[in-house]
């Protein structure tokens, strides 16, 4: 069987390299995290399969490159009308293939999709363009030329979402794409693959490469006709990634994990902090910029702990493709082990689990109760490491000092969110945070032309607006002389 049955449509578990179908001799079993029901066969890719891809890509890649921004913008224009005409399918897919919530795809997430792809169009045609400046009467002329093929690895955390965030700036920048998405999530991305080639993205210029990460991504990876690999992903599998790329000097864009702080101020609306602390349960904690380390002034601790437990207690886990669902499942067994992991080693060194702490009974299989940890050991593993699950974290500080030397005390870079009533105080806290996006009485707010990535160990490069085509393409500067001319 090379296809499934999902929302009436057919999802095909083939490569799709070069506009055309083309399966592995070898495949793996993909299943329902909702379930463990059994979704299909994928083909399981290798060198072979990423040798074709990067071949079709490098062949398609002079003719997408010459079209120009607005043919290209067309043609991906037409590609985002199609995300949002087939957005029920791609919403069911993905929440059967990662058990996210079907609302939230639905009324959130597809419609994101659409925007990545449509907002770069638009970008490269009207907003990429540099002032001309003179040296000497000399002018300098910057312009941002398609730079080849690009490898483009994604997590199963949010498929489409986050594999648009960098095919839409990749395909708009006129270079050409393979995708290798996550192993237990390869639905959508193939699903998108039938969208490009009925929006009339020439046949070669958009490619997926289905398969794991040992043999397909790190084939992608090493192949010497990348011009840009841009990863998604774990920080150890980041450190891989930049050894291979470092063989071909290949330029790389990472978005990796983090482990952020979620500080709350005396001075804050307890409410409000307690509704945004609450929310980095979303999708079962499997968000890279959940703020999982709440950090709470001592003189309000009891009190936003008590408006914080009233409000996780509502917590609704569940179904994802119920309406009244809050948090689903985890992805796979395999994670869901890692995360039971984390619990049962702090249980083992007498952490305070005032929360859950333990998987679902009730629900069986891959659900894993919202927890909260209370005051650990800052050394411990639960607060140092990111779990990538229902895992939170609450510590008290006294001072700003206290509270600024915790929150930036981590390897990682991510994100932060601060909750404050008072704008200077606030000021002064979002100026010595280390972090690529922080967001002060909110979360999640997130604007495509704004940079996004991650410092220290979270990321290398920012994306968004500019920065994503100042990855993606070669940023020239064509200098003209006053002098010589003959006309
Ligand atoms: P992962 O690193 O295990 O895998 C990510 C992708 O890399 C998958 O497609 C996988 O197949 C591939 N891969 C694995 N080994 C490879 C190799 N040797 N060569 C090439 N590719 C390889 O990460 P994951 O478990 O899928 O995702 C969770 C991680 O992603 C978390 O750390 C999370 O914080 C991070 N994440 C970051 C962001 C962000 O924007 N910063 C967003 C979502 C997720």
């Amino acid at each position: 069987m090379t296809t499934i049955q999902v929302a009436g449509e057919s999802i095909d578990t083939r490569h799709y390299i070069n506009g055309q179908r083309v399966a592995s001799a070898e495949t793996y079993a993909n299943t329902s995290p909702i379930d463990g029901s059994f979704l299909g066969d994928i083909s399981r890719g290798g060198e072979h399969e990423v040798n074709l891809a990067v071949a079709a890509a490098n062949a398609a890649f002079k003719g997408w490159a010459a079209m120009g921004p607005k043919k290209r913008g067309e043609i991906l224009l037409r590609l985002a009308e199609l995300v949002e005409e087939n957005i029920e399918t791609l919403a069911q897919l993905e929440t059967m293939d990662n058990g996210s919530l079907l609302r939230s795809h639905r009324r959130g997430v597809m419609p994101r999709v659409a925007m990545n792809i449509r907002f770069f169009a638009e970008w490269a045609i009207n907003d990429l363009h540099h002032e001309v400046f003179e040296t000497r009467g000399h002018t300098n002329n910057i312009s941002w030329d398609p730079s080849g093929v690009c490898a483009l690895i994604t997590p199963w955390n949010a498929p489409l979402m986050l594999a648009t965030w960098k095919i839409g700036p990749a395909l708009a920048a006129g270079d050409t794409v393979v995708l290798k998405p996550a192993e237990w999530t390869p639905l959508s991305a193939s699903y998108f693959a039938d969208l490009t080639k009925q929006a009339g993205v020439p046949d070669g210029v958009f490619n997926v490469v289905q398969g794991f990460g040992k043999e397909a991504g790190a084939a992608l990876v090493a192949h010497k006709n990348i011009a840009r690999i841009s990863f998604t992903g774990s920080v150890p599998t980041a450190k891989t990634i930049a050894r291979a790329a470092a063989d071909n000097l290949t330029p790389v864009s990472f978005e990796l994990g983090g482990k952020s702080p979620l500080l709350v101020f005396e001075d804050a609306d307890l409410n409000l902090a307690a509704e945004l602390a609450v929310e980095q349960y979303d999708n079962a904690g499997q968000v890279c910029l959940s703020g999982t380390r709440i950090l709470v002034h001592e003189s309000v601790a009891d009190e936003f702990a008590a408006k914080f437990a009233e409000r996780a207690a509502k917590i609704q886990q569940g179904d994802p493709r119920d309406e009244n669902t809050d948090i689903g499942p985890q992805i796979h067994q395999v994670h869901f082990d890692r995360i039971k992991g984390f619990v049962d080693r702090a249980k083992a060194e007498g952490a305070n689990i005032v929360m859950g702490g333990e998987p679902n009974t009730e629900l069986g299989g891959l659900f894993f109760k919202p927890t909260l940890v209370k005051n650990p050991a800052a050394d411990s593993e639960i607060v140092t490491a990111e779990v990538f699950g229902p895992v939170l974290c609450m510590q008290t500080f006294s001072t700003d000092e206290q509270a600024l030397e915790m929150a930036n005390g981590t390897e990682f870079g991510l994100a932060a969110v601060v909750v404050s009533g008072k704008r200077a105080h606030a000021d002064r806290i979002t100026k010595e945070l280390v972090a690529g996006t922080i967001w002060v009485n909110c979360f999640f707010v997130r604007d495509l032309r704004a940079p996004f990535g991650g410092s220290k160990k979270s990321g290398i490069g920012r994306e968004g607006g500019n920065w994503s085509f100042d990855f993606y393409a070669d940023v020239k500067n064509t200098v003209v002389s006053p002098n010589g001319w003959k006309e």
